[in-house]
C-alpha cells in the first residue's frame, strides 16, 4: 500500500521564506496560484501578456513576464500545457535556474518522456491533481482537499519530497491526502486513462447507442437513459465516495440481481490484453514520440478526427437533447 500524506504530514514553514512563481495562469495556473497565496505564501506569476494575464492582475496578483518571473522564482511552478512547456522551459526558465531552486511539474510527461531534462542542482518535484483547476479551487474555497500525486525526479538538497508536499499543503490537497508516485507512473497513468480506459468505455456507450437506437427505441430516450440524464455521472460520483459496490444499494433490488447476474457475460480477457497493449504503447515511449511529430506537423490528424467526430450524426443528436433539457 502506498503512503498516503496528509496535512499533518507537510510543512507549509518549508516554503515561508520561497518566493513561488507560477507559470501560467490556465486551469491548474488560477486555481494553484490562487490557492498557494490564500495559503500565506508568497506568489508571483508569470505570463505572456493578454486575457490571462488580465485575469492573475484582476485576481489581485503580481505579474510579470515568464523569463522574469523564473528569475524571480526560488520556487519555479511550470503551469504551461505540456505540449509547451518544454519550448517556454528552454528559452524562458532555464537560463533562470539556479542551484537550491525548485522546479515543480503539475504532470510528469516532459520529464517521463525526455522533453525536458531540467540542470544538477535543483530540485524537481511534483504536484499532479486528480481533480481539474475549477475543482481545486472550489475545494479549497470549500475548505476540502483533492488527492494528487506528488513526486520527485531529483532530489539536489536532500528536501525535495518535504517540499513537494510543502506545496501540496498550501494548495489544499493534503486536506484529503497525497500519494508519493514517480514521473513515470504519474504519466503513464494518465496516458492509459486516456488511451484505454476512456476509449473502451466510450466504445461500449456507442454499441449501446447503436444497438438500442437500431432495435427501434427513440433516439432521445436512448441517450437520456444511457448517460444524458447525469444519472450516470452521479452514480460514478457517488461510488468515488462509497465504493461501486456500496453505490449499488442506492439502486433498487431488481437493478441490482440484473447487475449482478448478467454481469459476468461481458468479461472479456481480449479486452484486458488490448489494454495491455496499449499500457505498453505508452511505457516504451511511442505515444510520446508519435505525439511530438503530430505535433511538430500542426496537427494533421487531430484535426482530421476532431472533425470527424464532429460531423457524426450522434453529434447533432446529443446537442439536441442537451438543448432541450439542460439548456443553452
Ligand atoms: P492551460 O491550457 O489551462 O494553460 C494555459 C496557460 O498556458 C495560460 O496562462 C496560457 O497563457 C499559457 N500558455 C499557453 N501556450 C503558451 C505559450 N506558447 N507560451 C507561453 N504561455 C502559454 O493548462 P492546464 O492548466 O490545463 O495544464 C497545466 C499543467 O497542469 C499541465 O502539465 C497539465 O498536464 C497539468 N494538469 C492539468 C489539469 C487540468 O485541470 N487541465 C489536471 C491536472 C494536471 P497565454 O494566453 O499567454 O497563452
Amino acid at each position: 500500500m502506498a503512503v498516503v500524506y496528509h496535512d499533518e504530514d507537510a510543512n507549509l514553514e518549508l516554503l515561508a521564506d520561497r518566493q513561488i512563481a507560477v507559470i501560467g495562469y490556465g486551469n491548474q495556473g488560477r486555481a494553484q496560484a490562487l490557492n498557494l497565496r490564500d495559503s500565506g505564501l508568497k506568489v508571483v506569476v508569470g505570463n505572456r501578456p493578454d486575457a490571462y494575464r488580465e485575469m492573475a492582475q484582476a485576481d489581485g496578483l503580481e505579474v510579470m513576464d515568464i523569463a522574469e518571473a523564473a528569475e524571480a522564482g526560488d520556487v519555479v511552478m511550470l503551469l504551461l500545457p505540456d505540449e509547451v512547456a518544454p519550448a517556454v522551459f528552454e528559452t524562458d526558465i532555464r537560463p533562470h535556474l539556479e542551484p537550491g531552486d525548485v522546479l515543480d511539474f503539475a504532470s510528469g510527461y516532459n520529464v517521463a518522456f525526455g522533453f525536458i531534462e531540467p540542470p544538477a542542482g535543483v530540485d524537481v518535484v511534483m504536484v499532479a491533481p486528480r481533480m481539474i483547476g475549477v475543482g481545486v479551487r472550489e475545494a479549497y474555497l470549500a475548505g476540502k482537499g483533492f488527492p494528487s500525486f506528488v513526486g520527485v525526479a531529483q532530489d539536489a538538497s536532500g528536501q525535495a519530497l518535504p517540499l513537494a508536499l510543502a506545496l501540496a499543503k498550501g494548495m489544499g490537497s493534503t486536506r484529503a491526502g497525497v500519494i508519493q508516485v514517480t514521473f513515470a507512473q504519474e504519466a503513464e497513468l494518465d496516458l492509459f486513462t486516456e488511451q484505454c480506459f476512456a476509449p473502451a468505455f466510450g466504445q461500449v456507450l456507442m454499441q449501446a447507442v447503436d444497438l438500442l437506437i437500431s432495435e427501434g427505441y427513440p433516439p432521445e430516450a436512448v441517450l437520456l437513459e444511457l448517460y444524458l440524464s447525469g444519472e450516470l455521472g452521479y452514480t460514478l460520483s457517488k461510488a468515488a465516495r462509497v465504493s461501486f459496490i456500496e453505490q449499488s444499494r442506492f439502486h433498487s433490488p431488481t437493478s441490482q440481481y440484473g447487475t449482478l447476474t448478467r454481469g459476468p457475460r461481458f468479461v472479456d480477457p481480449e479486452l484486458r490484453e488490448r489494454m495491455r497493449r496499449g499500457l505498453e504503447e505508452i511505457r516504451s515511449g511511442k505515444f510520446a514520440r508519435e505525439w511530438a511529430e503530430e505535433q511538430a506537423r500542426g496537427y494533421p490528424v487531430l484535426t482530421a478526427l476532431r472533425d470527424a467526430a464532429c460531423s457524426l450524426p450522434l453529434h447533432e443528436l446529443e446537442q439536441r437533447v442537451i438543448r432541450e433539457f439542460w439548456g443553452a
